[in-house]
This record gives C-alpha cells, structure tokens and sequence, in this order.
C-alpha cells in the first residue's frame, strides 16, 4: 500500500482492497477457510490470487524537492510528518510495517519504488489516485514502467468525470454542478451506512502482534538547508483527532454555520481543511457524518446542514475541473482571455500585500494570520486575493503560490479554484468589474474589529470607523506620510509605502476609489469572453 494524499485507514478503499486481496491470499497458501479473516467488510475477488504471502507492507515518500518545486508550505510538510507518525502506529497495530523512503523528487519515486518492489518480493502496489498533473503522470510513468499499480480514485465523494451536463461535459457553472452532483448522490444511494468502509482494515495474518512504530521511523532526510519547519501543533494529527473536529463541528456549529462563516472573528466553520487536503479524512466521511445528522440535507435545501454540504460540493467542483481541464495544474488562466491582462506586478506592494502592510487593517490582519498561523479564514482569503488582483493588479499566481507556501491546508485546486475565482480569470468567477471594498468587507464582518485588532493590536487606539476606514485618518492628517512623490495625490496613494501612523502602522497603499476604476479599465479585456 502506497500511501499518498489519503493518510489515513478508515474509509480507504485502496488499503482496504490490499488488506482484502493479502488475506485471501494468506488463506489460500495456509488453506484456512475465508472465514477466519473475519475482521473487515470489503469485498473481494476470490478468484483473485497474489504471491506475497499474504502480507501488506505500507510505503510513505519523503519528496523534498518535489515539495520545494510545488511550493509545500513547511508547516504543511509537518503536518504530513505528524500524521505519517499516527499512521504508522495505527498500521503497526494491524501488524502492517510502514516503511518512509525519502527521495529528493517524483523522478526520483520510480527507481525507489522499483528498487522496493523487488526487495520485498512485492505483487501489487495499491495507492489512491491524485488528481495534479504531476502526480498523474508520475503514476503513468510507473505503469508503463510495468509496475502492477492499481489506483483507487476517492479524493472526491463522487468521482470526477461522472458529474455531467446534457453534452455530457464538465460543468463550468458552479449551481447547475452542484444539482446534478446532488442528484447523483441520491441516485447512488448516499446513505450513512452505503457511503462508508467503516470497518479498519483486516490485518495481516502472519506478521507479528505488534510491529513497532516510532518517532525514528518516521524521519523525514530534509537537507540542512531545507526551510525550518514551523510546528502544526495547532492541528492534533491523526484521523481520530479529525474524526472528532468533524463531529465536534456537526455537534455545536452547523447548525450555526451559515450564519457565521463569514466572520472571522468566531470560529464559524469546521476548521477541517487541513485534514481532507492531506486526506487524514475523507470527503464520504464528512458526507456520510453529515447524512447522520442530517437525512434529508442532499434532497432539503432548507437543511440546517446545505451551506456546509454545498462548500464540500466546491471542493469536488474545483478538483473535477482539474481533471477535466488539467492546464490548470500548470498554473494556466481557466479563461483564455485573461491572457491578454496587463498585470502591474509591483514587487514592492507584492512585499506589502505579503507581510500585512497593506494600510488597509482587513487585508493586513487576515495576512498576519496566514503568516503566524498557517491558515486564513474563507472570507479572508477572497478579500485579500481580491485586494492583491484588483487593487494592486498583481498576477493572481503570484498570490496563489504564496499561499500555497504557507498554508497548511495547501490544495491545488481549491487554490487554483479560488484564486482565479477572485481575479475574475476563472471559471464560474466574480465578474472583473466586481471589486471588493475592503472597508466595506471590514465593516460588515469584522463589525468590533476583534479579528483585526487580535493581528494588529497597534491601531488599538484609533477610532472604530477609521479601522475599517483608515482613508479616514489620512483625511485627519493623522499619517505621517514621509513620501515626497508628486503623485502623492489624492487619486493615487501607491507613493505613500512609507507614510505611517506613530511610527507604526502604514497609510493606505492605494486609494479604493482609484484602485477600483483602474482594475475595471485594465482587467475589462475580459469583458468580451463573458
Ligand atoms: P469549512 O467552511 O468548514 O468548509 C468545509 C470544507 O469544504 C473545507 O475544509 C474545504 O475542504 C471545503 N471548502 C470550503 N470552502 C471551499 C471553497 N471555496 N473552495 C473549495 N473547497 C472549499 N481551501 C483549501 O482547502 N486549500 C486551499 O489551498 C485553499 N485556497 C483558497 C484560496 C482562495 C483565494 C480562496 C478564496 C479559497 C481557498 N480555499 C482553500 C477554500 C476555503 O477558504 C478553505 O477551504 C476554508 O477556509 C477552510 O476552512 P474550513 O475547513 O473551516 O472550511
């Protein structure tokens, strides 16, 4: 079993099936009946025989530099240590010994696993299937390499490729997407009980009570110059921990949540990104666990439970775009269109936008938490990506990859998805000419200033109104603006980087009013493709 992006044993199909085939083959050379290998519920082909004496043995890979090329948020990367660690305990419980291989890339994987094959007389390598590009073609690679790889595609509740409109092509609309993807949910019986291989894989029959795992197992070789890795302790590893942040989530807040996902400033939302990009827990999981709740949210759009059902249908919409449109993998615009977008690319408001100096206390406090935590809120992170691609008129991948370097929740598609989403380059996107106000966006959910004030405690002091204002405090002559630009003028504020307030915090990077209309002249070339 090679695990990937699906760390976890409940709800593994690919574990599940390698547990199944290992036993039935253990049964047939020590000629015991099926019935001994009682402890788990997947199906399987007895016809089906394998070599390896009925035995699983797990693999992890260590990509340093893959990770690197891919921009892996070093807090991620602990993250994927800390739940390797869980996993390998969980495994040695079942007597299935994993084994964590570091190589410097996915170039590198093919003459590891190779290598590993042969070593331990190995059949058949089962793994989970990953929807990025690179991935993909990593595991072409290996079956054309003659390796017996068997994926299991289950990164989605429902596989991609299947949610069809009446060309039978991917849906480019959210809404519509997010009907049929329902329908077919109920058409394929989601139910608690039909969605889940609740059961833990059976274990192997002829290893050792106990296979030990530990800390030193579990070593990732990053070089010395690898960046330091930022501790994830915020986020207890583990599919039981996020099996408890799920319910805990369904228990107490979704109920709530439509009310309260957009502020900041309350713990609104379920908090289990992090998990479902690594795969710690699956999205059946959380369907299945939402299903028990709630029985009629697929069917029910007045169900307590539909906002949060319908952010998870997002997740599935971005990753079946990324299969059906795999440029977006390469960093490509979903609309052509946006090709022909003259970005600014400032590298110093780059810089400002990315250390939260900004002048604009929404933007800058939802930047500081990215920066200090790993992690920003929903309704930051359009704010903050619309801010970077309309008021600054800086490329979207340039946000995409600073977020994708210091979020612990990092996914591809859903970064991609959300980012050309804000920059209005994407599919389903806000429209060019919709350009968030961050005062407005400040005063509507952060109404107290208690998220802002919590990463920017020096604008205490300064009246409510001028937090989510702060042109209004320029006005009072309160900036101590230093630059002596010409185009210092009220139009344009970009000059003013250094003008700050008591030494502490700066003035406004640009003008809204300005920003707006400059982004609606410049990004209108897309008006045509609309
Ligand atoms: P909840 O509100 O509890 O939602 C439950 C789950 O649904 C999330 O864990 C997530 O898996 C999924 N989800 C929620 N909103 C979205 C969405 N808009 N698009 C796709 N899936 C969603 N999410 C990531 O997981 N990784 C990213 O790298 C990422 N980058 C983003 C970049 C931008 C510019 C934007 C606007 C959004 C991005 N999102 C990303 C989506 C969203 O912000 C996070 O999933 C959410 O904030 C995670 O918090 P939660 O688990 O408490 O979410």
């Amino acid at each position: 079993m090679w695990f990937r992006q699906d760390l976890r044993l409940t709800d593994n199909l690919a574990m599940h099936q390698a547990c199944a085939d290992a036993c039935a083959d253990s049964d047939a050379l020590s000629d015991v009946e099926n019935s001994k290998c009682n402890q788990g519920s997947a199906s399987h082909d007895s016809t089906q025989k394998f070599t390896n004496n009925g035995l699983v043995r797990a693999i992890f890979f260590v990509t340093p530099r893959q990770w690197l090329l891919h921009d892996v948020a070093p807090i991620q990367i602990d993250f994927i240590q800390k739940n390797v660690l869980c996993l390998g305990q969980q495994l040695a419980r079942l007597g299935v010994e994993l084994d964590v291989i570091t190589v410097a890339s996915f170039d590198d994987v093919d003459n590891a696993l190779i290598n590993y094959i042969q070593q331990h007389d190995i059949d058949q390598v089962y793994a989970s299937t990953e929807p990025e590009w690179n991935e993909v073609q990593r595991d072409k690679r290996l079956i054309n390499a003659g390796v017996a790889l068997t994926l299991f595609e289950q990164h989605c509740a429902i596989k991609p490729g299947i949610v069809l409109n009446q060309n039978g092509e991917m849906y480019k609309v959210f809404t519509p997407f997010s009907k049929r993807w329902k329908l077919l949910a109920q058409s394929l019986a989601f139910t608690p009980q039909a969605l889940l291989l609740t059961d833990l894989p059976r274990r192997n029959q002829h290893a050792s009570l106990h296979t030990h795992f530990s800390q030193a197992n579990c070593q990732f070789n990053l070089s010395d110059d690898y960046p330091e890795l930022p501790s994830s302790e915020q986020w207890p590893a583990g599919e039981q921990a996020a099996s408890v942040t799920l319910h805990a989530f369904l228990n107490h807040n979704i109920a709530q949540y439509s009310q309260q996902r957009d502020f900041p400033a309350l713990t609104g939302t379920s908090g289990l990104s992090a998990y479902l990009a690594l795969g710690v827990i699956s999205p059946t999981q959380c369907i299945a666990a939402t299903l028990s709740y709630f029985p009629d949210v697929l069917h029910n759009d007045a169900s307590p439970a539909t906002s949060w059902i319908n952010e998870i249908i997002w997740r599935e919409f971005y990753r079946h775009l990324l299969v059906a449109f795999p440029r977006l993998s390469r960093g490509q615009n979903f609309n052509v269109q946006a090709d022909n977008v003259v970005w600014r690319n400032d590298r110093d408001e780059f810089l400002a936008w990315c250390e939260g100096r900004t002048g604009y206390p929404i933007v800058d406090a939802a930047m500081r938490q990215l920066n200090k935590t790993g992690w920003m809120h929903n309704r930051l992170r359009m704010v903050v990506a619309s801010f970077l691609t309309k008021h600054l008129l800086i490329d979207w991948r340039w946000g995409e990859k600073y977020f994708r370097q210091h979020l612990i929740d990092g996914d591809l598609a859903a970064n991609n998805g959300g980012w050309q989403w804000s920059a209005g380059t994407g599919c389903d996107a806000q429209p060019y000419f919709r350009v968030f106000n961050p005062s407005l966006q400040s005063q509507r959910f952060d109404a107290k200033a208690g998220f802002i004030l919590s990463y920017i405690p020096e604008i205490s002091d300064w009246p409510l109104k001028s937090i989510h204002q702060p042109s209004a405090m320029l006005n009072q002559g309160m900036f101590a603006l230093t630059s002596n630009s010409p185009h210092c003028a009220t139009t344009s504020l970009a000059d003013n980087h250094q003008g700050v307030l008591s030494d502490h915090y700066p003035a406004p990077i640009v003008d809204h009013q300005y920003a707006r209309l400059r982004a609606i002249d410049r990004l209108s070339v897309l008006k045509r493709s609309r």
